[in-house]
């Protein structure tokens, strides 16, 4: 018998592999339900947009073709978009390729990466991967206006001089909290020129009155200053896997020299092409989700549960016990929600804001668990 993991690099050796939402497939292979609600991957239940479909449909006969493997419409979009040059984008299969390649980039076993305790679960995979060290900062305390967020004082602490890499996500998943723009700005500014800073933007679509900048505009001021973006959330293209990063022409640079050749296929930019110019689809998305996280936060909160503040599209709930049987009774009665145990938060769920009807059903099946 070969034990592979020993042939394997020490970070990979200890690592635990992402726990994605159960797919809508694989609960009904497993009991047999015939409705099934998922609010367990913070997609837009929408689906996507009516012109994506259609531009989609359109160009299947050209798939025998190579995609083009810069993306140049698509980057130039952006670019104007953010006001940035193409030269400063790298796109992705899907943002978490981009993260993977900021590990691959700037990471390696005599470096660290700094992140939150309870950060998006890809940051101590990507770091671990490349046999880096991860550092991780304790949160917010639940008491906090921000519970369980990021406490960038905290983060700025473990920052030394072999932290390459910085990984903030603002809003952050899966706790939903976020950073303020002075706040965040002068963490940012105070990071050393030796570590990059992401930030993470997956959620800033969603985000309404909240004090949440879109640190693409300050890429100017903070050349170590990195900002993550994707079609997956807002933009209703998770099955797509479209995202990219905002840099300094230079990180771009290096960021491409290991990007995989055609790691976003002719549909995927064509897709997200598409949903750029769809911003009425972009608008009812986000007040489809507003209306919504109004409805399950009062109901929650009236079950006595704890909400915690959320600028996103998904709410992190503290069930006030342990989450795993009420996360088995929630599947046999058909919705699939993110037990978050792996990330330490036993007694929590987590969310995703749906249709109306989803958010309602997912109530009713809660109240009849807790006899409420
Ligand atoms: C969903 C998510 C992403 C993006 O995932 P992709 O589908 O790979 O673009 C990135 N960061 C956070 C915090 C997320 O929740």
């Amino acid at each position: 018998m070969i034990d592979f993991s020993k042939l394997a690099q020490a970070g990979v050796r200890e690592l635990k592999a992402y726990i994605p939402g159960k797919p809508v497939s694989e609960l009904q292979r497993e009991l047999g339900l015939d409705h099934i609600v998922k609010l367990a991957s913070n997609e837009n239940p929408l689906g996507p947009s009516k012109a994506v479909e259609a531009a989609v449909a359109g160009a299947l006969k050209e798939q025998a073709r190579y995609p083009d493997a810069s993306g140049y419409e698509l980057k130039d979009l952006l670019a104007v978009k953010h006001k940035v040059k193409p030269n400063q984008i790298t796109l992705g299969n899907g943002s978490n390729d981009v993260l993977v390649f900021l590990a691959q980039v700037f990471l390696s076993p005599d470096t660290n990466a700094v992140f939150s305790q309870y950060g998006f679960a890809v940051y101590p995979i990507a770091t671990q991967s490349v046999g880096a060290t991860a550092k991780i900062a304790p949160a917010n305390s639940p008491k906090h206006d921000q519970p369980l967020g990021h406490d960038l004082a905290a983060l700025a602490a473990l920052i030394d001089e072999n932290t390459r890499v910085v990984f903030v996500a603002n809003p952050n998943n899966p706790t939903g909290t976020w950073v303020g723009s002075a706040d965040l700005e002068t963490f940012v500014s105070n990071v050393p020129d030796t570590c990059i800073v992401v930030v993470d933007e997956a959620y800033t679509e969603y985000v309404t009155n909240q004090d949440v900048p879109d640190t693409s505009q300050w890429l100017g001021k903070y050349p170590n200053l990195v900002v993550t973006k994707t079609f997956s959330k807002a933009y209703g293209l998770a099955g797509f896997r479209v995202g990219y990063a905002l840099s300094h022409p230079d990180v771009a640079d290096l960021l491409n020299r290991i990007r995989p050749p055609f790691n976003v296929n002719s549909l995927a930019l064509l897709a997200a092409q598409t949903a750029l110019g769809d911003s009425d689809y972009l608008k009812k998305s986000v007040e489809l989700n507003e209306q919504g996280k109004i409805y399950l936060k009062a109901e929650l909160s009236a079950m006595g549960l704890g909400v915690i503040p959320s600028a996103t599209n998904f709410l992190l709930v503290d069930m006030k016990q342990d989450a795993s049987g009420l996360n088995q009774d929630l599947l046999k009665a058909g919705v699939i929600v993110r037990p978050v145990g792996n990330y330490g938060l036993p007694n929590h769920l987590r969310i995703s804001i749906g249709l109306p009807e989803e958010n309602e059903f997912f109530i009713k099946a809660l109240k009849k668990i807790l006899n409420k």
